[in-house]
């Protein structure tokens, strides 16, 4: 670190010559400069206003900072990655990655590599974006256009696995190192900060990752993606996008769309469109649930498959009187003299009759039963029962959420679906802000053998081709 010799006397009595200070070899902080030139070992030096960096090269800038931010654009050609790396010596530091594209398990842009893994883009291939990276103190900012992604704050004492132990705040140079393709970067600025910065948008307490899940599936390149959070019991989206980044999980914002649900519901194509609008630049990836047993009559494919995704349960259920009957609320739950054996196999046929009908992608709050059978769940879902509904998951390539509020389905019936190659989300179907990060979704995933491979992801979707079929008439 470069020491100004006058720094005491400048703060103290020369505040009217600081404009001279800038002369004398003192460090220059809120001043944005060019960061226009990088040089490689092997490869030269890269400069100028634009900068494009291909696979297998790593180009450092050459000069040490500690806060800093730091402003530019990016382009990137289909498939191509690249990453920019700080507090490094080329190997060392944090690595911030540059990728678009769909949806389909790879770390998109903005990623803070290996920590904050984000799994949709906020930006296309081919068009020249804005990013910009910020450290202050122990926190980290990454933007895309303007719109936070990454708010990190490292922890005292961070989880890193070997791999990775040397991503951690320091000090150090700024490099660009290309993985695949082309990525360009252009009108790099950056702005040397003080020492006391803070990120005045960093307000919640830090991760303790000493006992933290997420940072160790993180660590691993699992994707962890929530693909079931509902804005609803006094959760905003601007909460949502908090917490998100506070925690380290994706989140999938999903509305809800039909009729009998809970929270905000979506009535026809036209709110449909609306709701999209609100939420297409929020930071999340974007679902829409089903709801109801009416909502292939009510939507066209076209509005919903605006979506990323779109998920249903059987939750509600047509049973033998015709009547709509949301199992969720004992009152609706009308035995009729069916045992409940009996009543299961009413559960079990309306769920292989929505999942064959309504082009869903996910099937959510999968094995649900009402609340007074579900101490003999394992009883109610014998082999017979759980193969005729991964028989329709496994033909209409259907995913298999892994729901942890209601703790289903059971790690056998997990197993089973693992085996028949069906691919898992997981979503928590929160009622409120107060929900938890996944907890029995990693105990599957460890309980079952779970990869990143077994996972779900919309380029995976073929929803859209699918029939809508009219099956119940009421
Ligand atoms: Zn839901």
């Amino acid at each position: 670190m470069r020491r100004c010799f006058y720094k005491a006397f400048a703060a103290a009595f020369l505040t009217a010559f600081v404009g001279v200070l800038s002369f004398t070899g003192c460090t220059r902080y809120n001043v944005a400069e060019p960061l226009d030139s990088f040089s490689s070992k092997d490869a030269g030096t890269l400069s100028g206003k634009e900068l494009a960096v291909e696979g297998g090269t790593t180009w450092l800038a050459g000069k040490d900072y500690t806060n800093f931010i730091l402003t530019g654009e990016a382009r990137t050609e289909a498939d191509a990655e690249a990453s920019l790396l700080f507090h490094t010596d080329g190997m060392s530091g944090y690595e911030v990655l540059f990728r678009n594209g769909a949806i389909d398990g790879t770390r998109k842009s903005g990623s803070l590599a290996a920590v904050r893994n984000l799994y949709r883009s906020q930006v296309e291939d081919g068009q020249w974006f804005k990013f910009s990276i910020a450290v202050r103190g122990k926190n980290i900012e990454v933007a895309i256009n303007d719109t936070a992604v990454v708010c990190y704050t490292e922890p005292a004492q961070p989880y890193r696995v070997e791999a990775y132990a040397k991503r951690l705040l320091s000090h150090g140079d700024i490099a660009l190192r290309g993985a695949s393709g082309k990525v360009a970067f252009r009108d790099l600025q950056i702005t040397r900060l003080k020492d006391d910065a803070l990120n005045p948008n960093d307000t919640l307490p830090p991760v303790d990752e000493t006992t933290d899940k997420v940072i160790r599936y993180q660590q691993q390149n699992f994707p962890v993606i929530d693909y079931h959070v509902h804005l609803k019991g006094g959760l905003t989206k601007e909460m949502a996008h908090a917490m998100s980044m506070n925690y380290g999980i994706n989140y999938g914002i999903a509305p809800n769309a039909g009729e009998g649900g809970v929270g905000r519901m979506l009535a026809d194509d036209k709110e449909v469109y609306e709701y999209f609008d609100e939420v297409k630049d929020m930071p999340f990836l974007r679902g829409v649930q089903g709801e109801g047993r009416k909502w292939t009559m009510t939507f066209s494919q076209e509005a919903l498959g605006v979506f990323d995704y779109l998920f249903t349960d059987a939750m509600t259920i047509v049973d033998r009187k015709g009547r709509l009957s949301r199992i969720y609320r004992p009152e609706e739950v009308h035995y009729d003299g069916l045992s409940k054996d009996q009543y299961m196999a009413q559960i079990v046929d309306q769920t292989v009759k929505i999942l064959t009908n309504e082009p869903a992608d996910i099937f959510a709050n999968p094995t649900y039963i009402p609340d007074d059978m579900n101490p003999d769940y394992a009883k109610y879902w014998t082999d017979e029962r759980v193969d005729k509904v991964l028989d329709v998951l496994e033909k209409y390539q259907i995913a298999l959420e892994i729901n942890p509020r209601y703790k289903i389905p059971s790690f056998d019936i997990i197993r089973k679906a693992k085996e028949r190659g069906i691919k898992f989300t997981f979503g928590t179907n929160n009622v409120d802000a107060n929900f938890g990060r996944l907890e029995y979704c990693f105990e599957a995933v460890e309980k079952c053998g779970l990869t990143a491979e077994d996972m779900w992801f919309p380029s995976m979707s073929i929803r859209r081709e699918r029939p809508v079929v009219i099956y119940n008439k009421f």
